[in-house]
């Protein structure tokens, strides 16, 4: 049987670490090239070997992203690696929290590149190509902070509730000429990045019904879903991976 994604290439940001990682291990698996970027060449060679090792195809590029000409040349490497991108995945995120006044403009500024500018001049690469070629699917990667008020996360809540909503506009966009665009919303995820809340993150899970921390593989397989054809009727959603937190 051939899998689902064989002679389609992926590119995951930030797929050094986390959710990422986890994405891209799942769609390598599923038969994708996956080009992942990130900052760290000693993390991004050691997935890639990993996909390796399991049989799968995977480069590594390593990208800055800070804005828009970061955004172009990731996809131009993505381009020369995989001769064209049918899948991308903007998971790439910071995500300083405390009280706003705290936040200096400098923390501002970088949470909206990664996290806003960044993904917008990705999609505005790619998702033309993907458009003529009548195919493709993008999933951005939100949080459940982005429609809860929660104290401290102000900078950061606002930042991906702009993802969801281009999240919408580009499905509306894109979506009649056959490129699927949706996010999933995770709740709180055991990863490098969340590895400085200590039990904090805990205790922020246990505001949910699953009551505990996801591993980043469950939210990996959920992205894996809105890029294959299980999902082929599923556009402009923001499917919460959340343990039921925003259910409640
Ligand atoms: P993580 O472990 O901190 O990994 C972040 C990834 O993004 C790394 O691969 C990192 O690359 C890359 N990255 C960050 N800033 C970058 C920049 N300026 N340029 C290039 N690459 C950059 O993060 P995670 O917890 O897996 O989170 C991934 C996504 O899920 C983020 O968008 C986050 O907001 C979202 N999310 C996470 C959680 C959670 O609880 N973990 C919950 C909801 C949403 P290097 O390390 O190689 O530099």
């Amino acid at each position: 049987m051939t899998a689902e994604l064989s002679g389609s290439t992926a590119l995951v940001t930030g797929g050094t670490s986390g959710i990422g990682r986890a994405t891209a291990v799942a769609l390598a698996g599923l038969g994708a090239h996956v080009v992942l970027s990130g900052r760290d060449a000693g993390r991004g060679d050691e997935v890639v070997s990993a996909i390796r090792a399991a049989g799968g195809k995977a480069d590594f590029v390593a990208a800055e992203l800070t804005d828009a000409a970061s955004a172009r040349s990731l996809a131009d490497r993505a381009r020369e690696l995989g001769g064209h991108v049918d899948v991308l995945v903007n998971n790439a995120g910071i995500f300083p929290t405390g009280p706003t006044a705290d936040l200096s403009e400098a923390d501002f500024d970088r949470v909206y590149a990664t996290n806003v500018k960044v993904p917008f001049f990705l999609v505005a690469e790619l998702a033309p190509e993907m458009a003529a070629r009548g195919q493709g699917a993008i999933v951005n990667v939100s949080t459940v902070v982005a429609l809860r008020g929660m104290a401290g996360m102000a900078l950061y809540g606002s930042s991906k509730a702009a993802v969801e909503l281009m999240t919408k506009a580009w499905a509306a966009e894109f979506g009649p000429s056959g490129v699927r665009v949706n996010a999933v919303s995770p709740g709180p995820t055991r990863t490098g990045g969340t590895a400085a809340f200590g039990e904090g993150l805990d205790e922020l899970a246990t505001a949910g019904p699953a009551g505990r921390v996801a591993a980043p593989e469950e939210i990996a397989s959920a992205i894996a879903f809105l890029v294959t054809g299980g999902s082929s009727f599923v556009q402009g959603a923001v499917l919460p991976v959340d343990g039921g937190r925003l259910a409640v």
